[in-house]
């Protein structure tokens, strides 16, 4: 089952376009291979408004979120996960505004109970005023949004209800335009396969990810992107049968025709798998689990 991305998404960078009667976003300039177009940066309401993302810590796009924002009084500043095309533009924002910063932890705080240290990778300087946690609802001057705890991408990753119109802001957790990456140590494939779950025994009709367009029809959307897990571990196990044990050479007969700056990422999301197939029995590390280590099929 192919994953019905939808990559025909433009939008004028710079610029304030209203996508949905509560709905703004403001595309910033960072396109790359992990972004995208860039940055969606969302503004929601009129007149009192909340900021979703502010995106990245850039002195042009720190001017023109300024400029955007001159004449709203911003009352929250919501942040879904701490990558760096994220949360570093919230503290700007918050000088320029007042309004408190809402999110889960510091980057690499879902691991925490763990006892998994994260000392890179993120924007190691994010601290929210306000520690979030799933079902909490956060309540705005005309509108009200669920905090939905979804760890996976980053261990800190949280998506945001807009209940009075059933969107979700969806951060890096589900995005129309291609799969998440799922990085170890902070990135964690069974916390992420639980967290698409999670998305299932919801009723949003509209995921609005912070990189591409929207997600119009989100539970068929989600279970294609878990069949595609699964199809992903099924060629992984393949290939450990086959005697393919190192990640390199599981991601040159897997990842056909990838674009060589993916595959960094594409090796950690194999990885991802293989340290979860090694904690559910059926893949066994030689030696301690890495980038580097060889895995073998366990005896069934
Ligand atoms: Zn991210």
């Amino acid at each position: 089952m192919a994953i019905p991305f939808e990559r025909d998404f433009t939008a004028p960078y710079d610029s304030v376009v209203s996508v949905a009667p509560r709905i703004c976003r403001l595309l910033a300039h960072n396109p790359g291979p992990f972004t995208f177009k860039g940055t969606g940066v969302t503004i929601v309401g009129q007149g009192h408004v909340v900021v979703i993302d502010p995106g990245p810590d850039d002195p042009h796009h720190l001017a023109v979120l300024r400029d955007a924002l001159k004449n709203e009084t911003v009352t929250h500043i919501l942040v879904t996960h701490t990558h760096r095309d994220h949360s570093p533009a919230s503290r700007a924002l918050q000088q320029w505004t007042g309004a408190k910063i809402y999110g889960f932890g510091p980057h690499g705080s879902g691991k925490a109970e763990e006892g998994i240290v994260i000392e890179e990778g993120g924007d190691m300087e994010f601290r929210p005023d306000i520690a979030v946690r799933d079902g909490d609802v956060i309540q705005a001057r005309d509108f009200s949004f669920a905090c939905v705890h979804t760890p996976g991408h980053t261990s800190n990753h949280v998506c945001y209800a807009l209940m009075e119109e059933k969107a979700l802001f969806s951060g890096d957790h589900v995005m129309g335009w291609s799969t998440t990456v799922v990085a170890p140590p902070d990135g964690d494939m069974a916390h992420y396969l639980r967290s698409l779950e999670k998305l299932l025994e919801r009723d949003d009709e509209v995921y609005w990810p912070t990189h591409g367009g929207p997600i119009r029809d989100p539970k068929a959307f989600v279970k294609a992107y878990l069949e595609h897990r699964h199809e992903r571990e099924a060629q992984i196990l393949a290939c450990l049968r086959d005697g393919v044990a190192a990640i390199p050479e599981m991601v040159a007969r897997i990842y056909i025709g990838l674009d060589p700056r993916l595959r960094p990422a594409a090796s950690l999301s194999v990885f991802a798998h293989l340290l979860q197939m090694t904690k559910d029995g059926r893949a066994i590390a030689r030696g301690e689990p890495s980038l580097a280590a060889y895995f073998q099929a366990a005896r069934q």
